[in-house]
C-alpha cells in the first residue's frame, strides 16, 4: 500500500478527551474516529487491525471445532420474554420499536437467539456436541462509555454457544474453548490469565473471566505469578481427546477476580514472593449455565433412551475490538505503538527518505514490488515529506519494521532496517533487506504456531 493513497489521518496532538494511552494512541495513530459516546469508526488502519484479530479468533474457534455462523444484531423482545431476560436485563438493553410498533433490541448478547436456532432444528443427542459461533457487532448503553473501544457502547464480540446431553460433556466443550482461548491470546502477542469470575447477567455456575494485566485496567484481580509464564498448548493439541489435565493444570494455580477473592485460600495457597494484586482487562469470558435457557425456551433433546431432555450450554465471548487497546496498553513506548507481528497493521513499513531523487526513487519502488512478491504486507511511505516527520509517523504507527531508503546509504548499495521494538538498527545491502525482512517476520506471524 502507497502512503500517498491510503487514508491514514495521524493526529501530532494527544486529544484532550483521551485518558488512556491506548485510546490516546489509537486516535493518534489514526485507527478511529469517535462518532458519538461510545461510538466509533474504525478507519483503514484499525480496520486492518480489527480484521486481523477477528481471523486470528476464527481460526483458533475453527480448530476447537466450532462452526461460524450471523445472526442479525437486531432482536425480537419476544424470545427475551421467553427466557425472562426482557425485562431482567435493565438500562444497558436499548430496546426499540418498528413501524407496528413491535418490541425489539439491539443485541447485548445472543443466548436466547441460539437457542431459538437450536430448538427449531435440533432433536436428537446424535446432533451433538455442537458449537455455534458467530463475530457480531453488540450494543449495550454502558452507563460510563469510556477509554475509546476499551468500554464502548457499540463494539464487536465473539460469541460462541455449546450444546450438549449433560454436564460432563458440556465441561468437555468448557474444556475445548478455555484452551482455545489460551491460544488466541497468546497468538496476538497477549498474555491473557484465566481467572475465576462471576456470571453476572449471563448466569450460571462455572466462569473464567480471561484478563491481561494492565494499570488501566477495571478489574482488580488476584493471582499466582507463575500463571504469568506458563506455555500455551501447542497447533496440534486433539481437541477431540480429554483436555481436562490442561485446564487443571490451568486451574490448579490461584487466580481470582476480585468479585470470587477469597482471602484464606489466597493466602493459603500462594507463596508470598508468588503475589500478584493489580489491575486488569477483562479480554474474553467463559460461561457453563446448564440448562439456564434451554428449559424455560424448551431446547431438548431426546437421550439414546427415548427420554427427552433439555441441553446443557455455554457461551463463550471474546471482546473483539477491545483486544486492540489491550495490546496497545500492553505493548507502547513514548514514540508509540509497537505492534505484535500477528495483529500489526502492516508487517513492514518501507521509508523513502528522498522522494523525487531518481536513485531513491528506483531503489524503493524495486523494494516495494519485492517486497510485495515475497508476501510481505508494507506500507511505502512514497510522501514528499521530510526524514523527521517520517520517522516519527513511523514510530507512532508501530509498524514492526522499518526499512528505510535514502541518498547517503544508496551510495554504497545499503539500506538500514530499524526494529520498532527493541529500537536496534542493521545496515546492510540492498540486496539483502527483504530475505532479511522475511527471516525476521515469518517466524513472528505465529499462524500455524
Ligand atoms: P464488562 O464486565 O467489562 O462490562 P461483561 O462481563 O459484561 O464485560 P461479557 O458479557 O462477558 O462482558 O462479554 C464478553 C466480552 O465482550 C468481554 O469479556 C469483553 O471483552 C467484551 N465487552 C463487554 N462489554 C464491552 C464493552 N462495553 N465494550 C467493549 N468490549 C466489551
Ligand atoms: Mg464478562
Amino acid at each position: 500500500m502507497r502512503f500517498s493513497r491510503y487514508f491514514l489521518p495521524v493526529l501530532k496532538e494527544t486529544p484532550k478527551e483521551a485518558e488512556i494511552i491506548s485510546h490516546q494512541l489509537m486516535l493518534r495513530a489514526g485507527l478511529i474516529k469517535q462518532q458519538a459516546a461510545g461510538s466509533y469508526s474504525w478507519l483503514p488502519f484499525g480496520y486492518k487491525v480489527l480484521m486481523k484479530v477477528q481471523r486470528i479468533v476464527e481460526e483458533e474457534q475453527n480448530r476447537a471445532g466450532a462452526v461460524e455462523m450471523l445472526m442479525p444484531t437486531l432482536q425480537s423482545a419476544d424470545l427475551w420474554r421467553e427466557s425472562g431476560r426482557y425485562d431482567a436485563y435493565g438500562k444497558e438493553m436499548l430496546r426499540i420499536q418498528d413501524r407496528h410498533e413491535r418490541d425489539m433490541l439491539f443485541g447485548p448478547t445472543n443466548e436466547e437467539m441460539i437457542t431459538d436456532v437450536f430448538r427449531s432444528y435440533v432433536r436428537s443427542y446424535k446432533d451433538l456436541p455442537l458449537n455455534l459461533y458467530h463475530v457480531q457487532w453488540k450494543f449495550r448503553d454502558e452507563v460510563r462509555p469510556r477509554f475509546g473501544t476499551m468500554r464502548s457502547r457499540e463494539f464487536l464480540m465473539k460469541d460462541a454457544y455449546s450444546f450438549d446431553l449433560d454436564k460432563d460433556r458440556a465441561v468437555a466443550a468448557y474444556n475445548r474453548m478455555f484452551v482455545a482461548y489460551l491460544r488466541t491470546y497468546w497468538r496476538m502477542g497477549l498474555t491473557a490469565i484465566p481467572m475465576r469470575a462471576e456470571t453476572g447477567p449471563i448466569g450460571g455456575d462455572l466462569s473464567h473471566e480471561f484478563i491481561v494485566l494492565a494499570e488501566t485496567g477495571e478489574s482488580g484481580v488476584f493471582c499466582h505469578a507463575d500463571m504469568l509464564d506458563k506455555p500455551i498448548p501447542p497447533a496440534d493439541t486433539d481437541f477431540r481427546g480429554d483436555l481436562t489435565p490442561i485446564v487443571q493444570d490451568w486451574t490448579s494455580l490461584y487466580a481470582a477476580t476480585e468479585d470470587m477473592f477469597d482471602k484464606a485460600e489466597y493466602e493459603a495457597t500462594v507463596p508470598e514472593n508468588k503475589r500478584i494484586s493489580a489491575r486488569g482487562i477483562e479480554v474474553g469470558q467463559t460461561f457453563y449455565f446448564g440448562t439456564k435457557y434451554s428449559e424455560p425456551m424448551k431446547a431438548t433433546v431426546t437421550r439414546p433412551d427415548g427420554q427427552e431432555v433439555a441441553v446443557h450450554m455455554g457461551s463463550y465471548g471474546v471482546g473483539v475490538s477491545r483486544v486492540i487497546p489491550a495490546i496497545i496498553e500492553a505493548s507502547h513506548d513514548d514514540a508509540g505503538i509497537i505492534w505484535p507481528v500477528s495483529v500489526a497493521p502492516f508487517e513492514a513499513i518501507l521509508i523513502s527518505l528522498k522522494v523525487g531523487d531518481a536513485a531513491t526513487d528506483a531503489a524503493a519502488e524495486k523494494l516495494y514490488a519485492e517486497l510485495d512478491a515475497a508476501g510481505i504486507d508494507v506500507l511505502y511511505d512514497d510522501r514528499d515529506q521530510g526524514a523527521g516527520g517520517k520517522f516519527a509517523t513511523a514510530d507512532l504507527i508501530g509498524v514492526p519494521y522499518q526499512l528505510i531508503v535514502g541518498p547517503r546509504g544508496l551510495k554504497d548499495g545499503q539500506v538500514e532496517i530499524k526494529h520498532r521494538k527493541g529500537g536496534e538498527r542493521e545496515t546492510l545491502a540492498i540486496d539483502a533487506a527483504v530475505a532479511r525482512l522475511k527471516g525476521l517476520i515469518e517466524p513472528q506471524r505465529r499462524d500455524q504456531a
